[in-house]
């Protein structure tokens, strides 16, 4: 339902980032993108919503061709498409409900935003999303008072408030412990796969994504060099993704 057809990136116009990513998301599924640093995970999620947009290629959603360089092209394509980011963006002064309700924003453009009055109809999807990511007691703490984990299941939360198509997560569990980082991992996981939401989700950690993916995608010096399930990682599989791994220790 997802489709990224012959997509390519550069920067200055020699040098591609991405190159010939094919990649086709049905509902439901945890895809973990997995690669090094400098793979080009952040700037394959960052062309998929057009924060930064791709030289060449195309995104279809539901096989519609949903992106362009218009405006109101891009606010479409934002709308179905959610962002989680490592450092989960929180309003720390502002209430968890607060914002999560800017997931209800998504692609309406500031000004408008600015002077909406939140419906209750936004509200009970708002204080729903929480609910799901196991935060209902915290709804109205300020999002400055909680922990990193609980930081981090709010930002599930207001991607889950913009009831998108498609989550894309960038290293949403990088600056956590490991403790921390399995229950995030989870809860998106179980979460998007309930409500029919793919993830992208991007993870250097091969442990990570072999106990959360349902798939795995391994890029490399901006190629797609494996994409399957868990199962068929192995040793020649993790070499192609992580070239040298054995020297480097990685
Ligand atoms: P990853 O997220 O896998 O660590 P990135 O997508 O951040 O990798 O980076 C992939 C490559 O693209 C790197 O070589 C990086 O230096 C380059 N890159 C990323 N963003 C920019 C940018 N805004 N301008 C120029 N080069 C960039
Ligand atoms: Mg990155």
């Amino acid at each position: 339902m997802i489709e990224v057809r012959d997509l390519y990136k550069s920067f200055n116009g020699r040098d591609y980032v991405l190159k010939d990513i094919n990649i086709r998301v049905n509902p439901g599924e945890f895809v973990v993108v997995l690669g090094p640093s400098g793979a080009g995970k952040s700037t394959l999620l960052r062309c998929l919503n057009y924060l930064s947009p791709p030289t060449a290629g195309e995104i279809l959603i539901h096989g519609e061709r949903c992106h362009g360089q218009r405006k109101a092209a891009r606010r479409a394509l934002r709308k179905r498409i959610a962002m989680v980011f490592q450092h989960h963006n929180l309003i720390g002064r502002l209430s968890v409900i607060k914002n999560v309700l800017v997931g209800r924003m998504a692609g309406i453009p500031l000004w408008s935003c600015l002077l909406q009055v939140f419906r209750r109809h936004d509200v009970d999807i708002a204080l729903a999303a929480i609910d799901e990511v196991g935060m209902a007691e915290k709804a109205y703490a300020r999002a400055d008072s909680l922990s990193g984990g609980e930081q981090q299941r709010v930002g599930i939360a207001r991607a889950l408030a913009q009831q998108p198509d498609l989550i894309l997560a960038d290293e949403p569990v990088a600056s956590l412990d490991p403790k921390n980082s399995r229950e995030t991992l989870a809860y998106l996981r179980s979460v998007c796969q309930k409500k029919r939401i793919a993830v992208l989700c991007n993870l250097h950690q091969i442990d990570y994504a072999m106990e959360y993916a349902t798939r795995i995608i391994g890029l490399s010096g901006g190629s797609i060099v494996f994409d399957g399930p868990p199962e068929k990682m192995n040793v020649s599989v993790i070499e192609s993704i992580y070239p040298g791994i054995e020297d480097d220790n990685v």
